[in-house]
């Protein structure tokens, strides 16, 4: 493998590109279980890993400290992602040359959620507004530096006044450089055919890569539903709700994911994010032997 990969570049071949995300482990003991998790899920031949970013000052160390050591474990690029939240341009600037020193090959660019108790998100003084802001910072300070996704939202982001705002300023972070746009989870994948389709037409064309989360019980899915504005269908509600059972909900959870999965392959899409919140066994029982295409093993 040559080094650095393009991060447009995993979305062209014939298989199915997949990533996995992951957060910061609170505890020595969690990065233990994530390395063991991401040894696992290696064995998928994700394209990458990638590594959520926290709104406090710890867990962002947190982010580089799980950059470095997936990428140790596993060889693979990992992006960092980054969030405007709490940080001047020369934070941010600071944060990027950390990033590109503990090895990060990649950034998932975003403004972030307003902070907890904060209706609406501000920016500090001498920081950035919104995503597109942030995608050209990193454009100019480290030209040809990282390969940079941005965030993209088949259900409309939550503070958009409608689907096509929101879609030209998802351009916007196209424009100022961005190589994929990686989506918001969604369950229904009706949401997302509408959405590629509406940026393809608005002149969106770079990668465009639906983001699917295993969900494990109808707890947590409606905890995430809610956090991230992602409906839950009726019969997938309805299939989890047959039993409180967790071997029942988990296998609920799991098979629509699957059928998420091979329902996108079959319609083209040139990769697959997933949230897997650092655990493998929802995502090595959804992924297992399935075909992802002409290359895959
Ligand atoms: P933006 O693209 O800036 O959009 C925010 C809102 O402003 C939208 O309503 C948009 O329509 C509007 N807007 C955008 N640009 C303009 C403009 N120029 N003028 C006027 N209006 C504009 N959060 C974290 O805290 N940490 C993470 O690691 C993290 N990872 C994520 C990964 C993915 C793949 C996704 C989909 C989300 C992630 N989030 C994360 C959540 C994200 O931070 C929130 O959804 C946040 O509310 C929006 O971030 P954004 O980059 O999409 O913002």
């Amino acid at each position: 493998m040559s080094f650095p990969i393009q991060l447009a570049d995993h979305f062209n071949g014939e298989r199915c590109a997949i990533s996995f995300e992951l957060f910061p482990p609170k505890t020595e003991a969690g990065m233990k279980l994530l390395e063991t998790n991401v040894e696992r899920l290696k064995a998928f031949e994700p394209s990458f890993f990638t590594c959520t970013y926290g709104a406090g000052g710890s867990t962002q160390s947190r982010t580089l400290d799980v950059v470095e050591r997936v990428r140790q474990i596993t060889k693979l690029p990992v992006a960092s992602h980054l969030t405007c939240v709490g940080s001047t341009v020369a934070q941010l600037r600071d944060y990027l040359a950390e990033a590109k020193r503990r090895g990060a090959d990649y950034i998932v660019a975003l403004r972030g959620d307003p902070p907890k108790g904060s209706e609406s998100f501000q920016a500090v003084e001498g920081g950035l507004r919104y995503g597109n802001e942030l995608v050209a910072l990193i454009r100019e300070s480290f030209p040809d530096q990282f390969g940079i996704a941005v965030a993209g939202y088949p259900e409309v982001h939550q503070e958009a006044p409608d689907a096509q705002t929101d879609l030209d300023n998802l351009k916007r972070k196209v424009d100022a450089g961005a190589d994929i746009v990686v989506t918001q989870l969604f369950y229904d994948n009706d949401d997302f055919y509408r959405f590629r389709d509406a940026s393809v037409a608005a002149g969106i064309d770079v990668p465009i890569v639906p983001g699917i989360l295993p969900v494990t019980n109808f707890k947590q899915a409606q905890r995430i539903a809610g956090m991230c504005k992602a409906r839950i269908p009726d019969a997938m509600a309805a299939a989890m709700n047959e039993s409180d059972d967790a071997d029942h909900q988990f296998k609920v959870g799991v098979d629509h994911a699957r059928v998420q999965t091979i329902d996108l392959i079959e319609n083209g899409v040139p990769g697959i994010h997933y949230y897997v919140l650092n655990k493998s066994d929802a995502a090595a029982q959804m992924l297992d032997g399935l075909s992802l295409g002409a290359q895959s093993s």
